[in-house]
């Protein structure tokens, strides 16, 4: 196979070993973990970004926000290291189709690189907000390190802020928004936060958090129009009711954008289909990270995550199997938060409905519930300032522990999970 050089040729297909597109952290782990292991092998990481390797995580943590740590501990590799691991990072470059049987992968329509091994870890974006007038100046969403930069730009000059959605981002959303000094109202669908995943209970917690930050809730709430001409000047909901705003910041979801695949023969559903070696329908195509809708062998389903932890395993055991390993993926993913006082925690499938759902409080300011499913076993758990439980939930869950002869201990919230776990 011809050898990749340092740059692309016009016209000219570039070879590479390995091809990645995406540059988060399922991708950027990949990289490394191909590299430690096969010195002498071509790589290129492809990001439609224009920026190296940065930490997600960190767009949405108030000190990142409000300038609190320096900038620059968003970077999470140099260029250096890019160069001293030979790695060819193709910022700025977009993969927009790709063709398994001549094992190749177009850029921006135009230039061509053909990989021996190729891994899809392009995460997910925004679900755009479909409200009437979301396209004026001041609707914001957050994903990437330049949807942080506008906000930051934008709430200087702002006063009042919209947030739209119940999840983990609106809530982080709220909490800068509410300490960079804006008066706040949050906008949401749904009878109470995070509706359905959480339970009236849980979500009343959240909201009394909310509040007492000083933040306006309207629930059961749907925005109608986003008023003022170009630039937004504030919300009418469909109750007639008029909220005026100079910034609105859009967290209805995530979703991987899967346009560019297709016609091609990498199957796809809500994500790419994988199996639980990560491997997907077309030879030599695997796939990693928020965009892999992988075989989970701990619930037994194919599931579709969105967490930091699961999309760097994903990485590094992707780049194994593409390495001609056969190792299979299993991990009881989880997600925290923080804010207004609350650390808020989901451990594997909380999904509830139909389910039976143990209870761990109230008690003081704190409530789990744990999920068990058809089977006796848990399957997944939310916490409200409680996730000093969440490593002992996440072995029992991975333990296929039947829960019915444990479930009194389950449901007392006094009783030392890890004692259930070991
Ligand atoms: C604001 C925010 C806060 C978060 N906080 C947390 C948290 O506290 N804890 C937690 O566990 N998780 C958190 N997450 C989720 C976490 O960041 C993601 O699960 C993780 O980044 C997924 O990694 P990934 O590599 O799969 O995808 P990404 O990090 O999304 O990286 C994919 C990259 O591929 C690029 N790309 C997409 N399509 C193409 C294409 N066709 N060609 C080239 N490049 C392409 C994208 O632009 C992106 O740069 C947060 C997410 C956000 C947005």
């Amino acid at each position: 196979m011809k050898r990749a050089s340092r740059s692309i040729r016009s016209r000219q297909a570039v070879a590479y070993d390995y091809c990645i597109i995406g540059g988060g952290v399922a991708g950027t782990t990949a990289a490394e973990t191909l590299r430690q292991r096969d010195a002498g092998a071509t790589i290129a990481v492809v990001s439609d970004e224009p920026h190296r390797f940065y930490s997600r995580i960190l767009l949405s943590k108030p000190n990142f926000f409000l300038g609190k740590i320096p900038f620059d501990q968003i970077w999470l590799k140099t260029l250096q290291w890019y160069r001293e691991l030979k790695i060819d990072l193709l910022a700025g470059q977009r993969a927009t189709a790709v063709d398994a049987a001549a094992h190749t992968v177009t850029l921006d329509g135009k230039k061509t690189l053909r990989y021996r091994k190729l891994l899809i870890a392009t995460g997910a974006q925004a679900v755009p907000w479909p409200a009437d007038g979301a396209d004026k100046k001041g609707v914001l969403y957050l994903r990437t390190l330049d949807d942080a930069k506008q906000i930051i730009a934008a709430i200087k000059k702002a006063k009042r802020a919209v947030c739209v959605g119940s999840g983990f981002t609106s809530f982080e959303m709220c909490e800068m928004l509410t300490m960079a000094g804006l008066q706040v109202t949050l906008v949401m669908r749904e009878p109470h936060y995070w509706d359905p995943l959480l339970d009236e209970q849980s979500g009343k917690m959240i909201e009394a958090a909310l509040l007492s930050g000083g933040v306006k809730i309207h629930r059961n709430a749907l925005v109608k129009t986003v008023d003022g001409r170009a630039k937004v000047s504030g919300v009418t909901l469909e109750s007639g009711q008029n909220i005026p705003c100079e910034v609105i910041v859009a967290g209805v979801g995530a979703q991987p954008d899967l346009s560019w695949l297709q016609g091609s023969t990498v199957k796809t559903n809500r994500g790419i289909l994988a199996d639980e070696y990560l491997k997907t329908s077309a030879p030599d195509v695997y796939t990693a990270g928020d965009c892999a809708e992988f075989n989970d062998l701990i619930l037994d389903e194919h599931v579709l995550l969105g967490n930091w932890v699961n999309a760097q395993m994903h990485g590094k055991l992707a780049a194994a199997n593409m390495l001609g390993e056969r190792q299979p993926f299993k991990l009881v993913s989880f997600y925290t938060a923080m804010g207004f006082g609350l650390t808020i925690a989901f451990a594997g499938d909380v999904r509830s409905q139909g389910r039976q759902v143990i209870t761990r409080g109230p008690q003081g300011n704190t409530f789990a519930r744990l999920i068990v499913d058809e089977h006796d076993e848990l399957v997944g758990a939310t916490f409200i300032n409680r996730t000093n439980e969440l490593a002992s939930v996440c072995k029992l869950i991975e333990k296929n522990v039947k829960v019915s002869p444990i479930k009194d201990k389950l449901a007392d919230p006094t009783v030392d999970l890890g004692t259930l776990a070991r």
